[in-house]
């Protein structure tokens, strides 16, 4: 028979405990130290399995029975879940990343899928970064931040439109305030106004160049167009050969947008052909208000919103990804690098994958206009994401502050349940919110558009990501799988 009030008994006792959690958690927050060996939320989540593992399935359903009675305020609650984990990241060292944008959103070329252009923030009124902004910019992320290097992300729009001068007073403002701290910078270009001054500049002071290239002529050329409408392929691919003649080293971007649907293979062995033995591939998702290519990029939920026509599908996105595996894992592991993978791999081995888009949590990467208005996000510079300006309050404030606290948080705390109940949660982790567009099988907001492309893959890779956590826990090399993968007729076979 049903013992409902037993099950009354435990779920007072679970909430009793998720309170006592709360009140812990915020006075942590709030800086009362004292209370941090109190892990409520541990004594929460074990006494929540045992009452698991003690209910019968009829129990169970009257355990259900109550919660449900409940139900919109423990579901508050769950939403503003706050871990012992989160209290320390946002009282422990503030290490944090920034992209900086010198020119705004201002750009040469007009490419269709930007997602800068359209935009309701200081994204869309091109402007200068001043120098006091940029020195103020440059003190602030070096004396403010604690990671061991500093990483400076030059950004656009198009960056190179601030000018040699601007990029040579940055390196004199970061020489002048690092005080002997590891100083890396990135910029990030279309490339099309590179040339052997820009060469040297980049050169003499360490810079990696990030050049945006699609793939081949045709799908390069579908969507980075000029503001005459051409193409900018042939500039683009001067640019890569300027880098490689006068030794500047350079990485690539390449979107992956419904051009690129089917030609994943050709695009990897295309840009390991022009010299990149590092990929980084964006899949683009946006969702637009009004017609045609110049429609506006709005957040997800939007009303009247819909997919853009150049947004790649989800199952057209996951073919890409899971083409490029297939030729990686069988004859380029530890020669060329592709970021995601890596960040796939970390998940399997436990370690905090370098891409933000797979972490748990976010919030730590902001974003910089010419202004000085920082954004909690590079790709939410929406009003209501702007945190603040750099001229009247600081970084390190900035990134901890409450509201980009919960920005950071609800990445994790509102994903539907279809991903809570997921098989590759702990690879995918619902991904960028930003391309969570989609409702899930019970009708629920907030499915990532690209869910079955991400569940292909990871289904694709999982024996092989296996396979190479296996061999980094042994101390061996994850290249190993290659071999592997010979021997086996590039089958992988689990036994
Ligand atoms: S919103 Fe997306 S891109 Fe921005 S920090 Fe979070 S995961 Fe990264
Ligand atoms: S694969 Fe789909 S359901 Fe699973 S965590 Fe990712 S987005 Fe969610």
């Amino acid at each position: 028979m049903c013992n409902k009030s037993t099950n009354i008994k435990i779920y007072t006792y679970i909430c009793t405990i998720r309170f006592l959690h709360l009140i812990t958690i915020r006075l942590y927050a709030e800086g009362f130290y004292p209370v941090l060996p109190l892990r409520w939320e541990l004594l929460f989540y074990q006494t929540a399995t045992f009452a698991k593992s003690e209910t019968t399935a009829e129990t169970e359903n009257c355990t259900y029975l109550c919660l449900k009675t409940s139900r919109k305020s423990f579901v508050r609650i769950l939403n503003r879940l706050f871990t012992y984990e989160d209290a320390q990241r946002a009282t422990g060292r503030t290490v944090f990343a920034s992209v900086v944008k010198p020119v705004g959103s201002a750009c040469n070329l007009d490419c269709a899928y930007c997602y800068y252009l359209g935009k309701g923030g200081q994204s869309g009124q091109p402007q200068k970064m001043t120098d006091s902004v940029l020195e103020e910019y440059v003190r602030q992320y070096i004396t403010d931040n604690a990671a061991e290097v500093v990483s400076f992300c030059w950004h656009g729009g198009e960056p190179l439109l601030a000018g040699i001068g601007f990029f040579e007073r940055a390196v004199a403002y970061q020489k002048k305030h690092g005080r002997g701290r590891r100083i890396e910078n990135t910029v990030q270009t279309n490339g099309t106004l590179l040339d052997r001054a820009w060469c040297s500049l980049f050169r003499r002071n360490g810079f990696l160049v990030g050049i945006s290239i699609d793939g081949p002529e045709d799908i390069h050329d579908a969507y980075r167009r000029d503001r005459a409408g051409g193409g900018t392929f042939a500039k683009v691919m001067h640019a890569v050969s300027l880098m490689r003649e006068e030794g500047v080293e350079f990485n690539t971007l390449s979107t992956v947008n419904r051009m690129s649907e089917g030609r994943g293979t050709e695009v990897y062995e295309f840009l390991k052909s022009v010299g990149s033995r590092y990929m980084q591939f964006m899949p683009v998702v946006e969702h637009t208000v009004g017609d045609g290519c110049r429609a506006a990029i709005v957040p997800p939920g939007t009303p009247g919103s819909q997919r853009a026509e150049w947004a790649v599908s989800a199952a057209g996105f996951g073919q890409f990804m899971v083409d490029i595996f297939d030729r990686w894992v069988a004859h380029d592991v530890g020669n060329y690098f592709v970021p995601f993978f890596d960040a796939v791999l970390a998940q399997y081995v436990g370690l905090t994958p370098a891409l933000c888009t797979l972490g748990e949590t976010c919030g730590r990467a902001l974003a910089v206009e010419s202004n000085g208005d920082v954004y909690a996000c590079d790709h939410f510079v929406f009003p209501e994401y702007r945190l603040g300006n750099i001229a009247h309050e600081t970084m390190a404030d900035m990134v901890k502050c409450q509201r980009q606290m919960w920005f950071g948080l609800a990445k994790r705390n509102e994903l539907p349940g279809q991903c809570k109940r997921c098989e590759w949660l702990f690879a995918c982790r619902g991904e960028c919110p930003k391309h969570r567009f989609d409702m899930a099988e019970n009708g629920e907001k907030g499915l990532n558009s690209l869910c079955e492309g991400y569940r292909m893959f990871f289904a694709h890779a999982d024996a092989c990501m296996k396979f190479m956590a296996g061999e980094l826990a042994a101390r061996r090399s994850p290249a190993n799988v290659m071999s592997y993968m010979k021997k086996n007729g590039n089958k992988y076979d689990e036994k």
